[in-house]
């Protein structure tokens, strides 16, 4: 904002007044209230933390941690242009470490560090979901594809001639959607509130007297064959999959919703698309907004919501504006708000809520915590979100594809649906598909396609290795290219990272580890720390300094983090390591220092003795250990 950093604190104040007014004083908007008070300057003042607190009723400390757990939120100034490369593996392998090191130097600044006169700070972020347009970046949060020497000459250019973001060239900021293959989904063509119409059109005349009170939403729930229970069934004939990669059948997610006693009920759409390689979703979003908005309101019908969010990750802060736009013409259709499509009683409207660069809130309990206004740590479970979710309202969470997919079978109907792909995998998957291929892009399928058949479609050649489902997913190698992408066999959040054979699989695990280091929430102690150790350990190896030792330490941390950690990340973050020391063993076995050193001391044994008695190797044995230990201690 022009001017900002020259704001009377009078004026910024006022600044800060007007956000709170517009958030009503509401504590649950507090990670949107501290992202639109660190508009204008790019960092968060003390005196603002304070003036938050006080007006939200929250203890200063509360309101300051909440800032400090997001990566796009700060306590500290930056740069006035705050500059992040994307630091995937496909970003570093389109050669963004290079341009990242040519900026700093056009720009006089060293990475990590904001630039003498305060101008400019450069740093990496985690994948900002732009794999197939690699290299990007993002600057004051604005995404720009597409690197190459010229348009960092250029933002260097636009930088040091103190150039407001606003008003740099468009085309720099111009994502494209790649659609490379469509199928059922992504060539449906289904005009806006389609799915809705057809969705009401199950409904009897009896269930449209009673829609006017959620008391009898689950009476017609319970009772009737048609209305909102016609819907869940044809979801649940559908076997319609959750798209974000844990699978779960979607018909019982939002049946078990439906028939939880407390109401209001919610509906919220994951679009926090954070997995390193995914980006379908910014596809979607972009191009297929009605669809997704028709699949959440149908989902509302189905359940008996009266409101739902969309959680938008930061990093696709370039969709907002599009996505609003899209909502406030709904509600001018009738397709939003009170009485959609005519119907008494039927109220649904839906409100945007803007992440703050937290992979960890792609985890549906996390996800719920931030879009109340806390730090997005998972919760225990249960209760599950489908009975106590958002402020303990029934929720259902779902991906932004499979809310797609929700309205396709309104129309189709379920028996359609699942004439479609396998078995168990109903339907198609939309896959992102990057790194060394031909033509990168979106490609949609029916489940159980072959992992070969998208390697020739994408002019894969020469694929040593491909990535599955993100970090988090599986390294598979030449061998297993006739796997099928399905539930029952290679299951995918949507990722697919092509690796040739002139790529060091090392470092592609490496990559990955760092991500899980950086991304860990810090919540549990195993998990934190377990990370840290796993990513010195690869840059130990990296350095030439490991042996065979270290290589099975990883074993050992993963039994460790898969079993003392909170939530998924904790679990899969050793998978990268272990997939690759299994493939591509070599890799690793080239950077030992010594081949067959074993060290003098064994460190493991020495501790024994004293693992025994505080029980930590056997926890539920630990007073039969421990009354053993001191027995022969005794004796
Ligand atoms: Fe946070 Fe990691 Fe624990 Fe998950 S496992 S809660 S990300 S520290």
């Amino acid at each position: 904002m022009p001017g900002a950093a020259n704001a009377t604190s009078a004026q910024r104040q006022r600044r800060v007044d007007a956000v709170l007014d517009r958030h009503g004083n509401s504590p649950t908007e507090l990670v949107q209230i501290l992202r639109e008070v660190q508009e204008p300057e790019g960092w968060i003042r003390p005196q603002a933390i304070t003036t938050i607190a006080r007006a939200l009723a929250l203890p200063r400390a509360y309101v300051e941690g909440v800032a400090g757990f997001y990566s796009f939120l700060h306590l500290t100034p930056g740069g006035r242009y705050r500059i992040r490369f994307s630091d995937n593996i496909t970003d570093r392998m389109a050669g963004s470490q290079a341009l990242l090191a040519r900026l700093c130097e056009l720009l006089w600044v060293e990475r990590g560090r904001t630039s003498e006169d305060g101008l400019v700070s450069v740093d990496t972020t985690s994948c900002t979901g732009m794999c197939d347009q690699a290299p990007a970046l993002l600057v004051n949060g604005w995404a720009i594809p597409r690197l190459d020497a010229a348009r960092i000459e250029a933002i260097a250019e636009l930088v040091r001639g103190g150039q407001p973001v606003p008003t740099w060239p468009k085309e720099l900021f111009v994502v494209d959607d790649n659609i490379r293959r469509r199928d059922i989904l992504l060539d449906s063509n289904l005009a806006p509130g389609e799915a809705i119409h057809a969705a009401l059109a199950r409904g009897s005349g009896a269930h449209r007297e009673q829609a006017s009170n959620e008391r009898s939403w689950r009476e017609a729930i319970e009772i009737e064959p048609q209305g909102p229970r016609a819907v869940l069934e044809e979801i649940k004939l559908a076997n319609l999959r959750g798209r974000g990669g844990a699978g779960f059948t979607t018909g019982l997610k939002w049946e078990a919703c439906a028939m939880a006693p407390a109401t209001p009920r919610c509906v919220v759409c994951n679009a926090d698309e954070g997995e390193p390689g995914t980006f379908k979703d910014r596809v979607l979003l972009n191009s297929y907004a009605d669809l997704v908005f028709d699949g959440m309101t149908v989902a509302a019908y189905a359940v008996g919501a009266r409101h739902g969010y969309l959680y938008l990750r930061g990093e696709y802060r370039h969709l907002l504006a599009h996505l609003q736009a899209v909502l406030d013409r709904r509600r001018r259709e009738g397709l939003l708000g009170s009485g959609i499509c005519d119907w008494p009683g039927f109220d649904f409207d839906i409100t945007i809520h803007l992440g703050a660069g937290a992979y960890v809130c792609g985890e549906e309990s996390a996800l719920i915590e931030s879009l109340e206004g806390k730090r997005g740590v998972p919760r225990n479970r249960p209760p599950y979100p489908v009975t106590s979710g958002y402020l303990k309202q029934p929720t259902i969470v779902n991906n932004v594809e499979t809310f797609c997919a929700a309205a396709l079978i309104a129309v189709r109907g379920g028996e359609w649906y699942r004439s479609i792909g396998t078995l168990r995998s109903a339907g198609t998957k939309i896959l992102s598909v990057s790194g060394d291929c031909a033509r990168p892009g979106i490609y949609e399928y029916p489940f159980g396609t072959k992992v070969a058949q998208v390697l020739a479609d994408c002019g894969a050649e020469f694929t040593q290795a491909v990535q599955v489902s993100g970090a988090s997913g599986i390294c598979i190698d030449a061998t297993e290219f006739e796997r099928r992408i399905a539930f029952e066999d290679l299951p995918t959040a949507g990722a697919f990272m092509v690796f040739d054979e002139s790529r060091d699989m090392f470092e592609v695990a490496r990559n990955f580890v760092q991500f899980f280091a950086h991304e860990s929430c810090g919540f549990c102690t195993p998990c934190r720390v377990g990370t840290t150790l796993l990513a010195k350990l690869m840059d130990k190896l990296a350095a030439g300094l490991g042996s065979p030792h270290d290589l099975a330490q990883i074993t050992d941390l993963n039994s460790l983090l898969q079993a003392a950690s909170h939530c998924g990340l904790g679990h899969t973050a050793c998978n990268p390591v272990l997939d690759t020391l299994k493939r591509f063993r070599p890799a690793y076995e080239r950077r030992l220092l010594t081949p067959d050193y074993v060290p003098a001391f064994d460190l493991d044994g020495a501790l024994a003795r004293a693992r025994a008695m505080t029980g930590r190797d056997d926890p539920g044995a630990h007073f039969g250990v421990a009354e053993d230990a001191a027995g022969g201690a005794a004796r």
